[in-house]
């Protein structure tokens, strides 16, 4: 079932997104070689109970395996759901930071993979795509149209750049629940899957990679990495579809402030 949400549930999820942004603002600024993965997990946690809200990954799942941490950082070839903890960043890593709160009973989730230190003209590149094709979908996300239409502009941007669009997860609505219907893949045909509708909550988030679109699990039950080992971007936004242009609730302005590892594109920063 999908939920199409009031104008005064989209301010509460507006407030939820923000703060959503403001944690990954305030991670970036400690993303660095030399860093452990679990400090920046503990950040965040600070952060975020500070302002009065929960984190929402942390418990998250199903009772035997719940995600143990807040953030999921995902480091390199692991694409999404990678579990903070004693790893040491190094230089050259990239590093997603996906970050999900509840506050006033609405949830916010996005994503930034951010570069430690430096990294490779080829790596920024997928990056650089990865992240404009989060716009390219968002163009999309508009009263009429449908889910494949998100899709399809997502895959076709990182497709011919010949990068791997992965299938097995996808986007989703958000609103009163972290994820709720409809489901929002990647790759897809114009015209198909779900019609769009004003008031709409999607949480967009192509996941790239250098190579196949294949991923495998870790024996943790939780981290995604590519099946070949090449690396991986994941960026999201939090969105309401809207007649003629999408609002975007989640920002990236507080990382293009406070990080010196950001991604420079004509979208942002
Ligand atoms: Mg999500
Ligand atoms: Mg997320």
């Amino acid at each position: 079932m999908i939920r199409l949400k009031s104008e005064s549930e989209i301010d509460k999820m507006r407030v939820a997104a923000r703060l959503v942004s403001r944690t990954l603002g305030e991670v970036s600024k400690y993303i660095e070689p030399g860093i452990e993965t679990g400090k920046l997990d503990i950040l965040a946690e600070e952060f975020i109970r500070k302002h009065n809200a929960r984190p929402a990954f942390k418990g998250y799942g199903d009772r035997s395996n719940p995600f143990p941490a807040t953030l999921c950082i995902s480091v390199n070839d692991e694409v999404v759901h990678g579990i903070p903890g004693s790893r040491v960043l190094n230089e050259g890593d990239i590093v997603s930071v996906d970050c999900g709160i509840e506050k006033d009973g609405y949830f916010g989730d996005h994503a930034y993979t951010f570069i430690c230190g430096d990294t490779t003209d080829e790596i920024k590149h997928l990056l650089k795509t990865s992240l404009e094709s989060l716009y390219k979908g968002i163009e999309q996300a508009v009263h009429g149209n449908k889910t494949g239409d998100i899709g399809f502009a997502v895959q076709h941007h990182c497709e011919k750049e010949r990068f791997g669009v992965v299938r097995d997860l996808v986007g989703h609505g958000i609103g009163r629940d972290l994820h709720e219907d409809p489901a929002v893949p990647n790759y897809g045909k114009q015209g198909r899957g779900h019609r769009l509708r004003s008031g709409m909550g999607l949480a967009i988030e192509p996941m790239i990679t250098m190579g196949s679109w294949k991923i495998k699990t870790d024996p943790d039950g939780w981290t995604i990495r590519t099946y070949d080992g090449s690396m991986a971007a994941h960026f999201e936004h939090d969105v309401i579809v809207r007649e003629g242009e999408a609002e975007i609730l989640s920002t990236f302005d507080y990382i293009a402030e406070l990080s010196k590892n950001q991604i420079q594109t004509q979208y942002h920063g």
